[in-house]
């Protein structure tokens, strides 16, 4: 496929980046076809799928790799989809480009993310029972960590009702590359759902080792590679999945959603004592629906008050932010464009922008060290 390129046209398309893998579309072998001469350049790029949401994106990067490098030539771009052989191989080229720890986990089955020297860090996005916003927390802090200028991805495993892709605005199926699954983005946001293998009729019956299968496939299977965050949105209550990824990745923290009212903060308390049994620290609490703010400026505490400060206090861990109700939070969800895009100036995405600053400056949980314990 691939044909071998002029040297110096090969340093140009090497700074384009193909959005889904953040690989360049040389590394990947997408540079199908290239011709220069009487001012004039062809190229033919091969798309991983078909539809390639993208498509118009990379088309821009590569006319605008070539103006930069201050080339006149009048550049004509054809795009198509790969063939299977052609994907095959573009998954190779996935795995070639993989370091020697990141190739060793692999062969394990550890995540690739989970090496020594990983920047990446996973947040469990967990809440005592349904309906209290855990979905939409973890997509609009998703979307605000992205747009502090990181690379994101949520991996949807709220197996009772699978919402992040069509929250998060994901129109497009994820990519298979060889052995790897490719997460699509929308918003910013790379996103992984279990719920993109099932089809919507098929009642599921979840039981732990499934899960706990399911979730390892999740994590090693998926090309979860050079993240500065994966969110993981976990299934309401105590649980299998917390066990599974206490195992899974040892450095994963958690973050407790809970609504104001006493009787939710005490649910939302069990299923944080669940993660610390697995030794997950539980880092922050988010209060979702604190208050409902009217037009003309009166609060109402709709769902009582106390909860996230109660919670926050009984575990030790900070208060994080207080996510008051706002009907455009809501419909945000339904169309999928995240309010933190939609309205970014809105109470609530200025709250989830100061959850995601501080989770920034909390930094990742120190490692357990036995050897250091003091007795
Ligand atoms: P969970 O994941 O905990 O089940 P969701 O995030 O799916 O909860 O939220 C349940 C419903 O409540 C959704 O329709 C969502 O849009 C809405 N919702 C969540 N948080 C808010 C909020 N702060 N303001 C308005 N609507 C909200």
């Amino acid at each position: 496929m691939a044909q071998r390129l002029d040297p110096e046209l090969e340093l140009v398309l090497s700074k384009v980046i193909e959005p889904y893998t953040g690989l360049d579309i040389v590394t990947l072998g997408l540079v199908r076809y290239a011709k220069s001469g009487w001012g004039k350049l062809a190229l033919e790029i091969g798309l991983l799928s078909d539809p390639y949401e993208l498509q118009e994106e990379l088309r821009h990067s590569v006319e605008q790799s070539i103006a930069d490098s201050g080339s006149k030539d009048k550049v004509r771009v054809s795009m198509s989809p790969l063939d299977e052989d052609e994907l095959e191989l573009v998954g190779n080229h996935l795995r070639e480009a993989l370091t020697e720890d990141e190739m060793s986990n692999l062969e394990q089955r550890k995540p690739i993310f989970s090496v020594a020297d990983s920047k990446t860090r996973v947040l469990g996005i967990s809440s005592g029972k349904g309906g209290v916003g855990k979905s939409s927390t973890s997509v609009n802090l998703a979307v605000a960590l992205a747009k502090l200028g990181k690379k994101v991805g949520v991996l949807d495993a709220d197996v009772y009702g699978f919402s992040i892709p069509k929250m998060l605005g994901i129109n497009q199926p994820p990519v298979v590359l060889g052995s790897f699954i490719v997460p699509p983005l929308a918003n910013g946001v790379h996103c992984m759902s279990m719920g993109f293998f099932l089809t919507e009729d098929t009642p599921v019956v979840w039981r732990g080792p499934m899960l706990h299968k399911a979730l390892e496939q999740f994590l090693v299977d998926v090309y979860w590679r050079n993240y500065d965050f994966i969110l993981i949105d976990m299934p309401p209550g105590t649980g299998d999945v917390a066990l599974s990824l206490g195992e899974m990745v040892p450095k994963s923290e958690m973050y407790v959603v809970t609504t104001p009212q006493p009787a939710a903060e005490r649910v939302a308390q069990r299923s944080a004592y669940a993660a610390k049994k697995m030794k997950i620290p539980i880092r922050g609490i988010i209060e979702n629906m604190s208050h409902f703010l009217t037009p003309s400026g009166e609060t109402y505490e709709i769902f009582g008050k106390g909860g996230g400060e109660q919670l926050a206090a009984e575990l030790d861990v900070p208060l994080l932010g207080k996510i008051p109700i706002e009907i455009a939070l809501r419909d945000g969800g339904d169309i999928g464009i995240p309010i933190s895009i939609s309205d970014p100036t809105s109470e609530s995405s200025r709250a989830f922008s100061e959850i995601a600053k501080k989770i920034v400056e909390i930094g990742p949980p120190r490692r357990y060290r036995s050897e250091l314990k003091i007795r």
